[in-house]
């Protein structure tokens, strides 16, 4: 294999979202944030040397720089920030070309597919600002020898939470009820009339992973019976401690579930995996809430099953392609909970990922190791969480839709 030449200055090419609409806030709702000791497992906290920004503020968004200007401009380095990323010739496609380093967001991801890195012959590293790889072409980066790293656990507790969250808004039908206050109206029997309590309903996740196992621990108190379906299986000691059920396959937990959450990676795998088939063995009336990624559900199945009533209700930030094009289904199908993608990139999480990214480029400019769970593909292969929640080849196909989107 030729070892790539590490040059003393680097050119990093950032992808972050849009500022907002006015004006960076001036000020925020809270003055701080929580600091947080460790993750459930023990895991630390992403841990850099330093860091530039104040935690809670606007991160991911063009004007946030992820907090990396200064680190980065004082050691030389060349930092491009663009939030044009769509299109045959945006400028992120542009300024790869001659880039070390590529990060970009799940949010707001830019797709790098097989032909955008066969373009871009110096890159070493593409970091995703988050969770979840599914927007690089993983194969490609395993042919090309491009490192790509993620910030575990950074933002899978903020996740969990917006499951919880929708789960609770979708069986109870808090929008509709909302949107009755909003309209100055007040028929109780128009707000109620598909309003169920979660209370003694059967809740599955499809993956235990961090998300998974995380919503589990916080729907236990709700009273509910819980199921999982996992690759692997969780120790016995954690299955007794949330009374969970284990299912061989996806279809033994469709079937028995009034509300499914999916909580497991898009890769080749999983993508479609909740077609009309899948959906067809769900319970008459199941809710879904999917925030790992819209492409495990396919896009005209959902909007199908949502008018049959074959699915009581459908929520999640996740939607493919993103943005999703202004007249995606999902925006306008009925009984919908959907967000943009925002579950991982709460104020607080920004915090949690711009330092991890700080401290894989600290690392990676010192040649010193990247954590191993940092790690999805090294080397040409799979390595590190990649190893264990991935599976070889691509899901980028068709991401080139993302233009089709209108500010
Ligand atoms: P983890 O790696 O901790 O968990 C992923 C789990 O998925 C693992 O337990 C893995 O199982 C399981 N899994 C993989 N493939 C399958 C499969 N075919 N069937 C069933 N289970 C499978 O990751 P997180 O929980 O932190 O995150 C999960 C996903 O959520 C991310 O990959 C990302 O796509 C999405 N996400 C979304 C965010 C958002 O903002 N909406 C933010 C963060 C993440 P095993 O290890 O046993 O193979």
């Amino acid at each position: 294999m030729i070892k790539k030449s590490y040059p003393e200055i680097m050119k990093i090419l950032c992808i972050l979202y849009d500022d907002p609409k006015t004006v960076m806030p001036k000020r925020y709702a809270l003055d701080d944030i929580p600091k947080l000791e460790k993750y459930p497992d023990e895991m630390t906290l992403p841990s850099p040397k330093e860091i530039d920004f104040t935690p809670g503020e606007l991160l991911g968004c063009v004007s946030g720089e992820l907090g990396l200007h200064k680190f980065l401009e004082e050691n030389g380095h060349t930092l491009i920030v663009t939030s044009d990323k769509d299109g045959k010739g945006c400028q992120a496609e542009k300024e790869l070309i001659d880039s070390d380093v590529v990060i970009s967001q799940p949010f707001f991801p830019f797709y790098l597919t097989r032909e955008r890195m066969k373009s871009a012959s110096n890159l070493k590293m593409a970091i995703t600002a988050g969770i979840g790889s599914d927007h690089l072409d993983l194969q490609a980066a395993m042919d090309h020898k491009v490192d790509v790293v993620e910030v575990t656990y950074c933002n899978s507790r903020s996740v969990a939470e917006h499951v919880v969250m929708m789960i609770l808004s979708l069986v109870r039908d808090y929008h509709n009820q909302h949107r009755i206050v909003n309209e100055g109206g007040w028929n109780i029997a128009d707000a109620i009339q598909r309003s169920y309590d979660v209370e003694g309903m059967h809740v599955g996740t499809v993956a235990a992973g961090r998300i998974g196992l995380d919503v589990l621990h916080k729907m236990k108190p709700f009273d509910v019976h819980m199921h999982y379906f996992d690759r692997h299986r969780l120790p016995e000691s954690v299955e007794q401690e949330l009374n969970l059920t284990h299912h061989e396959s996806v279809e033994s937990l469709v079937s028995v579930c009034d509300v499914v959450t999916i909580n497991c990676p898009l890769h080749p795998e999983t993508e479609h995996l909740f077609n009309d088939e899948l959906i067809g063995k769900m319970k008459r009336g199941a809710y879904i809430v999917n925030t790992a990624r819209g492409k495990i559900c396919d896009r005209d199945a959902i909007p199908r099953a949502l008018e049959s009533g074959k699915l009581s209700g459908y929520a999640g930030d996740v939607w493919f392609q993103q943005p999703a094009s202004n007249d995606h289904a999902w925006r306008t199908m009925p009984n919908h909970g959907m967000t943009p993608h925002t579950s991982g990139t709460s104020l607080s999480a920004q915090a949690r990922y711009a330092a991890g990214v700080r401290e894989i480029l600290e690392c990676f400019f010192n040649d010193s190791p990247i954590r191993d769970p940092y790690l999805i593909v090294k080397d040409g292969e799979l390595a590190g969480m990649g190893a264990h929640s991935y599976s070889k080849g691509t899901t980028t196909g068709g991401s080139e839709e993302a233009a089709n989107f209108q500010k």
